[in-house]
This record gives C-alpha cells, sequence and structure tokens, in this order.
C-alpha cells in the first residue's frame, strides 16, 4: 500500500460529512453511567434492541450503586432478548461494583481505567470518551475496520492495529468525528456482503470500488 495523502483522507471525511449530517450517537442515555450501560449491552446485538431494553433498566437501576447491588436473576430476564444474557448481566454488575469500589461511582475517563471494567473493550472505551468528554480517537468496530481496508487507509485486520494506524492518519481534532461518519457508511453503503458502490459518494475516488466483496473475508 503506498502513502496515503492528507487530501484523500480530508475528501473521504468531507464527502461522509455532507452524506452523514445527522451522526449522533444510535444508543439512547442521559449521562456516562447510562452511556457505559447501554455500550456495554450493546455487544453482538443492535442499538435498537439495546434502546428499547434500556428505560427500564434505568429505572430499576438509576446509578453504579443499585446496579453494583442488583439482583442478577431480575437483570438477566430483563435483558435476556439482548443475547449472552449471562455474561453480559455479570459484566455490568461487576463494571458497576468496580466504579463503586475504586472509582467513587464515578465513570472514568483515562482508557486503563475504562478497560479495567469487565465488559468495556478499547472500543467500546473510546465510545464513551468521545461522546462523554469530547476526548480524541479511532473507533474501531467491524463496520469502520472494513470500510478503512477497502478505501485503502490499512491492511491490518486487528483491531487494534487499525486503531494504532489510523490514529497516525487522522488529525486528533477529526478522529471522533471520523470514526462516527466511517462507521455510518459501512452500515449504508459500504457493507460487507453487498456494498452499494454504485450510489456510493466515494466512488470516484475509492481504490476498491466494485471489488469490494472480493477483496475482503467479512
Ligand atoms: S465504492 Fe464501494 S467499496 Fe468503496 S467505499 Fe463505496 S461502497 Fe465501499
Amino acid at each position: 500500500m503506498g502513502s496515503i495523502s492528507l487530501e484523500y483522507l480530508f475528501s473521504v471525511h468531507r464527502r461522509l460529512e455532507k452524506e452523514y449530517p445527522d451522526r449522533n450517537s444510535l444508543l439512547v442515555y442521559n449521562n456516562p453511567y447510562q452511556l457505559i450501560v447501554a455500550v456495554s449491552l450493546s455487544a453482538q446485538t443492535t442499538d435498537a434492541g439495546v434502546n428499547r431494553i434500556t428505560p427500564e433498566l434505568f429505572q430499576r437501576w438509576p446509578n453504579p450503586e443499585s446496579l453494583a447491588s442488583a439482583d442478577i436473576k431480575e437483570l438477566e430476564t430483563l435483558i435476556h432478548p439482548l443475547g449472552f444474557f449471562h455474561q453480559k448481566a455479570r459484566n455490568l454488575v461487576a463494571a458497576a461494583e468496580r466504579v463503586v469500589g475504586i472509582y467513587g461511582g464515578e465513570i472514568p475517563r483515562e482508557m486503563n481505567q475504562l478497560t479495567s471494567l469487565p465488559g468495556i473493550g478499547r472500543k467500546s472505551a473510546n465510545v464513551i470518551r468521545a461522546h462523554v468528554w469530547n476526548l480524541p480517537g479511532i473507533i474501531v468496530d467491524t463496520h469502520f475496520g472494513r470500510v478503512c481496508r477497502r478505501l485503502g487507509l490499512t491492511l491490518a485486520e486487528n483491531p487494534e492495529k487499525v486503531e494504532r494506524e489510523l490514529l497516525l492518519l487522522v488529525p486528533e481534532e477529526m478522529q471522533n468525528d471520523f470514526s462516527m461518519v466511517v462507521n455510518y457508511h459501512g452500515r449504508r453503503y459500504c457493507m460487507a456482503k453487498k456494498p452499494n458502490c454504485r450510489g456510493c459518494p466515494l466512488n470516484d475516488i475509492c481504490p476498491h470500488v466494485g471489488v469490494a466483496v472480493r477483496l475482503t473475508s467479512d
């Protein structure tokens, strides 16, 4: 892969910004506690599914203190439709215990503190840091990685490697927004199986236009 020009990167960003003027988080939340719960629940399921469950969850357990002492069976029953409910319930309670016990009930903001919470990986930590405190970061999920590979911005498959490479490439002040629009693009046009290259606003600059399906495995 040759070196990537900033002009190319900015052009991708500009076009996607225009394509996705409304790009708020798809998860519904009102405070850092609610976001961390919603993000933790969103693994392997849809944001819409999480949004259907969380109003009741936040009503029953409105803060880390109450969640830390939640009845695990009751929590499992509520989140059952989201899948992996045993693990998710255990993670939520353990994370809440840690927030209360180590961080005095406040959601921590450092990457290593966030990723020390059960159920919170780098992607989730970056989402929380970006949305709550507007801290820069590259948020790598399956959509982001796939679109970046197709756009020739990385060859890496490993999410942490994609993150490291894009952190070097994308200017800090652009990182959160870039993560968001590329993620949207992966859902709207550049889908894993049948990307809509014909309608894609990047189809005149994307190196993988029309051949993406053969070039990627996911
Ligand atoms: S042209 Fe096709 S492969 Fe390239 S970004 Fe658009 S949808 Fe994805």
